[in-house]
């Protein structure tokens, strides 16, 4: 039988959904043909690829290619948010407003790749240990650790204006993209402190829920235990009347 020739390491690397062959399962056909020759070794390497190749799909949404609830909840629940000291972690809740009438309007098709350019305008500028997952359907979270609630605001905000500013109408004339954002900074200080970040998902859901209804287009965060909304007028892209979301 003619030898198989080994393919590259770093494929594994590759970003899921990315076009072209299905690496998974030619690393997978690949270790069947080494099985049957009797290369155990190399049938291993293989059959360790496509399991890399699974598992980092796995963590992956697979419309925008950010990180999904999953990674998210693992993220969330696992040792790098136990005892966090200062500057603390924030997370942000990111909602596309009138996200309903963009599909309405332009066909799901469009909302598709408006949630994809969301998702990537997003990642943009985010400090290294940071992420963004797709948390539901038009929801994105912003986990940010060790920055302080000051920056984190920035960010937020920078986030916000990104996505404003946008050229939409690019994509259909007409089109324009707005998100509102709830953030939830936790300080993390003192040697007794344990993260909780259901808690802290949930004040983060509160405060974007008072972004909509300070009339979308806004960052809500909590400073010296009172909410803030910012910009403290509505005065760029698509805001609306709030209509109890
Ligand atoms: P609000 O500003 O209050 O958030 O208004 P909204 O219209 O964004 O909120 P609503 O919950 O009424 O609608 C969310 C919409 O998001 C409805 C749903 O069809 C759409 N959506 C959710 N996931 C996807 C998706 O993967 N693709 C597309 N195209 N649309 C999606
Ligand atoms: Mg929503
Ligand atoms: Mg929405």
């Amino acid at each position: 039988m003619a030898e198989v020739s080994v393919v590259a390491d770093d494929e594994a690397a590759l970003p899921p959904g990315a076009p072209g062959i299905d690496l998974l399962s030619l690393h997978e056909s690949i270790a069947g043909v080494l099985a049957t020759q009797g290369d155990w070794r190399r049938a291993y390497h293989h059959l360790k690829s496509a399991f890399d190749l699974a598992r980092a799909g796995s963590l992956r949404d697979t419309l925008t290619s950010s990180f999904n609830r999953r990674y998210l909840d693992q993220w969330l629940h696992g040792p790098a948010v136990e005892h966090r000291g200062p500057p603390g972690i924030a997370i942000a809740l990111v909602d596309l407003d009138l996200f309903k009438e963009v599909n309405d309007t332009f066909g799901h098709l469009v909302g598709d790749r408006v949630l994809r350019e969301v998702a990537d305008l997003l990642q943009q500028g985010l400090p290294p240990e940071a992420f963004c997952a797709r948390y539901g359907g038009e929801e994105f979270a912003l986990v940010l650790p060790d920055v302080d609630a000051a920056r984190a605001v920035r960010i937020a905000d920078t986030a916000r204006v990104r996505v404003s500013r946008h050229p939409w109408a690019r994509i259909r004339p007409g089109l324009s993209v707005t998100i509102s954002v709830g953030l939830a900074h936790e300080n993390g200080t003192g040697p007794g402190y344990r993260a909780e970040p259901e808690r802290q998902l949930r004040r983060a859901d509160a405060l974007l829920y008072m972004a909509k209804r300070a009339g979308r287009n806004k960052v809500a965060y909590r400073e010296k235990e009172s909410s803030q909304v910012i910009p403290s007028s509505a005065n760029s892209g698509k805001s609306s009347e709030p209509t109890g979301a």
